[in-house]
């Protein structure tokens, strides 16, 4: 079955998965109009066709719950998904057999966390967060990570799934990595949300590329590649080879060229085009961008055709093709 039809089939198992501490942390409860005082309607979007993460978002939203709540209870909601190979719980291992999970996430005072390469730790987008609120850092990796997990309380969880690991095993036969378009080797969920103060937050989790070399990290628990969010401005997340999109720090790049005026569209559209250039000889892989403004536009782009992006907001829930560079 193709992984994307895979995914809508067994997402739908996965909504509704919540704490209760996660469920008991909404802020900020209020069931006043749904514009807020800027003019601004909540949004939640997310990289690829995370629906139960988007509609998880948009609760939160809809009852005046900050875009950092929305965002962090909206991607767990994939990490917490099995069938789900690329993210959180029942990724896709590395090369040796262990699923090293990366997750970061970035609130509208800037502040942000990130843990890169953990093992054994179901919900890395907790994590990042409780660096972000707990200590004096922003990023934990590998041991440091997992063990400060332990140290708040986070249970020590076996990652790899039977099916991972029969994938892995089948994978070993050939050793092969080579990604693959829209398929099976990568798809990170990135999501930003505006609130009903017009507060922007972001969140990236993913288990990174499958099969990838012990210790390889890419781009998405990375502030500014894989993420950023600029609250006067607006942010950014990208999906797919990572070590292209660190390599023009992509997701900063976007904000900034909002910065300079153009829209979310034109931005991501640009980010792209920053990495093709760099990429001339080299384009069977693939990359896709999403952004947000502060007025809440958005827009998205990618290499190849076939990703998409999934937006919440009160005039529905859509699933949105991504206009791409190449057409075919
Ligand atoms: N960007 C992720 C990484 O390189 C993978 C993905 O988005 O598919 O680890």
């Amino acid at each position: 079955m193709k992984r994307r039809k895979f995914l809508r089939k067994s997402s739908t198992v996965a909504a509704g998965i919540m704490s209760a501490p996660l469920l008991a942390s909404y802020t900020e409860k209020t069931t006043s109009k749904e514009t807020n005082s800027i003019g601004i309607t909540p949004i939640a979007i997310c990289t690829w066709d995370f629906g139960n993460a988007t509609a998880k978002a948009w609760e939160v939203l809809k009852v005046g719950g900050s875009s950092l709540d929305a965002v962090h209870q909206g991607v767990m909601v994939e990490e917490n998904d099995l069938n789900n190979s690329t993210v959180g719980n029942g990724g896709r291992p590395d090369r040796d057999g262990n699923v090293t999970l990366d997750a970061c996430i970035m609130d509208k005072d800037g502040n942000c966390g990130a843990v890169l390469a953990m093992q054994n730790i179901a919900n890395p987008i907790s994590v990042a967060r409780k660096v972000m609120e707990e200590t004096p850092h922003v990023m934990l990796a590998g041991k440091g990570a997992e063990q400060f997990a332990y140290e708040q309380g986070f249970e020590k969880t076996d990652l790899l799934t039977e099916e991972s690991k029969e994938a892995w095993l089948k994978w070993k036969e050939t050793s092969q990595y080579k990604p693959i378009i829209n398929i099976e080797n990568h798809d990170t969920i990135g999501m930003l949300a505006i609130d009903k103060k017009g507060d922007i937050s972001g969140a990236c989790t993913t288990s990174g590329m499958a099969y990838k070399m012990a210790g390889r990290v890419g781009d998405s628990p990375i502030i500014g590649a894989g993420l950023f969010v600029d609250n006067e401005i607006g942010g950014a997340t990208a999906t797919g080879v990572g070590e292209e999109v660190v390599r023009t720090v992509g997701s900063f790049l976007i904000v900034e060229l909002m910065r300079q005026g153009k829209s979310p569209q034109e931005a991501c559209e640009e980010g792209v085009k920053r990495i093709i250039a760099k990429n001339k000889d080299k384009q069977d892989f693939q990359i896709g961008f999403i952004a947000i403004n502060k007025k809440g536009e958005t827009g998205g782009y990618c290499i190849h055709p076939g990703f998409t992006y999934r937006t919440y907001t009160k005039d529905g829930h859509i699933n949105n093709p991504s206009d791409s560079y190449l057409k075919s």
